[in-house]
């Protein structure tokens, strides 16, 4: 394979969700009561945890400032305070503002559902601080449109399984590009299929690859060799 070359395919595709969904089970993404508390998540879950982002949420809940009308006429500064457990809040607090302003412009989330991928993309990935992976998420889990979030879990487990190489594995669009064209799914495929994707890199795909334990390793071209989670022989380097 040459670099940049790529070896997905819609049935490689498909069995990584299986097996992934097969192993983990549903993971029931995204948490959140209403479409804003989830865009509030997504902005909020940058370079933090979940669960610091959670206790940001609860602070905006219970001071009443879960609502793209509330953070946007409250100021900015209460904001701040309120969300200081996710970290980087003032980047943030201006993020969500921003957002909110957006929504609120723009008459409601729900009108904005009308809109073109393409379109709502493009005015995410205007504001600052929102890049292709918040965008992506917020496509997929707040308007429900069919993108794969090629984030850095999923990069490194597309190039450690041999399926994208080169400077793909540091390209967030080309993978996202990739994955789209391969496989012509829904939004709830991707959905799973990107929350599978992270829970596997939280648990053996990290930094420090836990091959022995992956239920990948027979389809992956970097797995340690040695007896597998379910008995197939390593595939080694
Ligand atoms: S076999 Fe190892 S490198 Fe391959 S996907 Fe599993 S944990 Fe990652």
């Amino acid at each position: 394979m040459t670099p940049g070359e790529s070896r997905v395919s819609a049935d490689r595709i498909r069995w990584l969700q299986a097996r992934l969904l097969d192993h983990y089970g549903s993971q029931h993404w995204w948490p959140g009561d209403s479409a804003f508390e989830v865009l509030a998540g997504t902005i909020l879950v940058q370079r933090t945890r979940w669960r610091n982002a959670e206790l940001a949420l609860t602070n905006l809940r219970q001071a009443g400032l879960l609502t793209p009308d509330a953070v946007a006429a409250h100021p900015v500064e209460q904001v701040e305070n309120l969300i200081r457990p996710a970290g980087f809040y003032r980047q943030k607090a201006r993020r969500l503002r921003s957002v909110s302003q957006w929504v609120t412009g723009n008459r409601g989330i729900e009108q904005l559902r009308s809109r073109r991928t393409g379109e709502l993309r493009q005015q995410l990935l205007a504001m600052d601080g929102i890049g292709p992976e918040t965008a992506d998420c917020i496509l997929l889990y707040v308007f429900h449109r069919p993108v794969f979030v090629a984030d850095a879990y999923a990069r490194r487990l597309f190039h450690r399984l041999g399926w994208q190489h080169g400077s793909a594995r540091d390209d967030y669009d080309a993978l996202a590009g990739t994955v789209q064209d391969a496989v012509n799914e829904d939004a709830e495929f991707f959905n799973e299929f990107h929350a599978l994707i992270v829970a596997h890199g939280k648990s053996v795909c990290g930094k420090s690859p836990r091959c022995r334990r992956c239920v990948l390793r027979v389809m992956c071209s970097s797995a340690d060799p040695g007896p597998d989670a379910t008995g197939h022989p390593g595939s080694g380097h």
